[in-house]
């Protein structure tokens, strides 16, 4: 009854020419699927991949944007202006945003309101790090990361939002979380969820799992019951292994 949703993240990675590149070659291996896909590549790329990407299915999201609209906020991009450019999707709180950039539950919160607000579906990342795993503080850990960001949200919007799982430890490390890691975090999400709002809810709501997917172990984690899809990062940078992921 969910439709799989896999998007790729691109960070900080690719030269224009690179994501032009990319674009060509996916669109020729991109075949008809009943899997969701999306490439949430840098802001300065996104109107150029609208443009590639148009008269397909494959969506197109930004990796971070701003809660207000408008002034003198150097260097950030609102949500509008994500709009303007036909954004689709939009990664909110990812861990290297909360480590790096000084993200909290709050600044997230009010991302996704603004989002809500508007047309883009958030894509909202949670995940513990390798510490608070060492000392099982997992689930507290993203409970509360759960709880702030989605204080205030309805019922109508949260039905609509994609949450990520990507444990810290297992992002760019090659260290994938067991499937049955994954799905453990992926059910108490879903469970947390319906805590939150309810049953409906927690039906409908999109789970992705993160953290070093690859075309070798993407199989066995779709068919985990409470994963969705994945939030893929160095393997969505090939556009051959992101569409090998997509055929799980
Ligand atoms: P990797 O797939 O490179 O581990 O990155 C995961 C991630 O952070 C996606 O948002």
């Amino acid at each position: 009854m969910r439709t799989p949703f896999i998007a790729g993240n691109w960070k900080m990675f690719k030269t224009g020419r690179e994501a032009v590149t990319f674009a060509e070659e996916f669109k020729e291996l991109y075949q008809d699927t009943d899997v969701k896909t999306a490439i949430c590549a840098p802001y300065v790329y996104l109107g150029l991949l609208k443009n590639l990407f148009s008269g397909t299915d494959i969506k197109v999201g930004a990796q971070n944007a701003f809660y207000e609209d408008e002034g003198a906020f150097t260097g950030e991009i609102s949500v509008q202006m994500l709009e303007d450019v036909g954004v689709d999707y939009c990664i909110i709180g990812h861990s290297e945003r909360r480590q790096y950039f000084g993200e909290t539950d709050q600044t997230i919160n009010r991302k996704l309101k603004r989002l809500f607000a508007g047309t883009i579906t958030p894509i909202l990342c949670v995940g513990e790090n390798l510490q608070q795993r060492e000392q099982e503080e997992q689930y507290l850990v993203v409970r509360d990361q759960l709880m702030g960001a989605l204080a205030g949200i309805a019922p109508e919007q949260a039905v609509k939002l994609v949450i990520a799982y990507e444990p810290v430890w297992a992002i760019g490390t090659g260290k994938t979380a067991t499937p049955q890691q994954a799905e453990d975090m992926c059910e108490f999400i879903r469970n947390a969820v319906e805590a939150l709002y309810n049953e409906d809810v927690a039906d409908k709501v999109v789970i992705q799992y993160g953290g070093s997917v690859k075309p070798a172990n993407a199989t066995e984690i779709m068919n985990m019951d409470n994963i969705d899809g994945a939030l893929v990062g160095g393997a969505s940078l090939n556009a051959k292994d992101f569409m090998e992921i997509i055929d799980f």
